[in-house]
């Protein structure tokens, strides 16, 4: 696109309804948050287990910059692989279940980094219609054929399974969706996986941290999946742990070959070690703070029981995201809008984030919100729907 043809470009997008812009915080992350001066009661973070600003994890990062400076320097096959990362990755691993794990600077980076080390032209992907963008990138960029799935259709994955040729197989799938809140059936596409020889990869970004008992995401949710070496498990550390980064686990020999082909991970400089310390820190209030996801079970179980009378329902979801379903783009706008005027804050999802005609809002509950906030939530939505 050339400079003269931006305005109209942009111009276009406004047309369409489609432009978008950026909130700027003034305050920390949490369920209240400061934009334009005013403050707004947030359902509209990823911080799950509203640990973003917590202070132990800010006292860990204060401690970490005495010993270990600010900026990683270097990549981390050069000299950037400080020994708080190499900590971190044995307390992942473990936290997981899985032999090894290795450190990305994104979850972004990560996907795109294994999907392009383990497949290249010859290989193909199987995805989920649903799957987070980076799934969707990372295959593209690999040049590996892309076979998308309806969602959750595990009879149409079977069949092109069945029919594939390709020398490289993988199954790509989000555990937790991010726009509807729903499960993936890991242990049906594991069977799946092995009927077929196939990796099976999944991507918990919104699952670690908040599934499983002390918080170890997918692979403990449900049973007997820790260890398996078709395996590949990718969580991201900016969403319930509160920090940033992501990390892949599997077997050490994928590992091995990930530290050496992985793109994503070779050619940029590795996080800052005081991160690292960060998600330490962070990790024991995970797993030692069971009332948080008990938190969470009791407010999606009060949202769940106040939409009732309302004339939107919640889509089928167990997790922390709870979208409600408002139909049309203008219904999410005009809700988004009464909302904000009333001091609360939800995302409006509209198409191609999501399937015409299955605009939302995207409500997102944090173990840092209270019953009482869930109740200000249902009654400006009771409002709205008597307007
Ligand atoms: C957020 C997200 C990512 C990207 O992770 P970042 O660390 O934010 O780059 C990848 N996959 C899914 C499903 C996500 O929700």
């Amino acid at each position: 696109m050339l400079p003269e043809q931006l305005s109209s470009a942009l111009a276009e997008l406004d047309a369409q309804g489609l432009s978008r812009r950026r909130l700027v915080l003034a305050s920390p992350q949490g369920p209240r948050v400061r934009v334009d001066g005013r403050e707004y009661l947030s359902f509209a973070s990823n911080d799950y287990l509203g640990l973003a600003a917590h202070p132990a994890i800010a006292e860990a990062v204060g401690r970490a910059v005495a010993t270990a400076g600010v900026g990683a320097g270097a990549a981390h096959l050069l000299t950037g692989h400080h020994h708080l990362h190499h900590a971190l990755e044995a307390v992942l691993a473990d936290f997981v279940g899985l032999p090894s794990a290795l450190l990305f600077s994104t979850g972004y980076m990560a996907n795109l980094g294994v999907l392009t080390a383990l497949l290249d032209r010859h290989g193909e992907i199987f995805a989920d219609r649903l799957n987070h963008a980076s799934l969707l990138d990372g295959a593209r960029l690999g040049r590996a054929r892309l076979s998308r799935y309806p969602h959750l259709d595990l009879v149409c994955l079977e069949r092109r399974l069945a029919a594939s040729r390709a020398g490289v197989k993988l199954i790509a799938t989000d555990t937790v969706f991010s726009m509807d809140g729903d499960l993936a059936p890991v242990p049906q596409l594991l069977e799946l996986a092995e009927r077929f020889d196939a990796w099976l990869y999944l991507d918990d970004a919104h699952g670690f941290g908040v599934l499983g008992e002390q918080g170890g995401g997918v692979l403990r949710h449900f049973p007997h999946l820790t260890g398996h070496p078709r395996l590949i498990y990718m969580a991201t550390l900016g969403k319930a742990i509160g920090v940033a980064g992501a990390f892949v686990a599997g077997s050490p020999e994928l590992i091995h070959w990930l530290v050496n082909k992985a793109r994503g991970y070779l050619y940029t400089t590795a996080q800052p070690p005081l991160l690292a310390a960060a998600v330490l820190a962070s990790l024991e209030l995970v797993a030692g703070e069971p009332w948080r996801r008990q938190r969470l079970a009791v407010l999606i179980q009060r949202l769940k029981a106040g939409v009732a009378p309302l004339p939107w329902p919640l889509m089928p979801s167990r997790t922390p995201i709870q979208p409600l379903l408002a139909g049309s783009n203008a219904q999410a706008l005009c809700l988004a809008e009464g909302l904000k005027e009333r001091g609360i804050l939800i995302p409006a999802i509209r198409p191609p984030t999501v399937p015409q005609g299955t605009a939302r809002l995207r409500v997102s509950l944090s173990a840092a919100h209270t019953p009482s906030d869930v109740d200000t939530l249902l009654g400006a939505l009771l409002e709205l729907a008597l307007a």
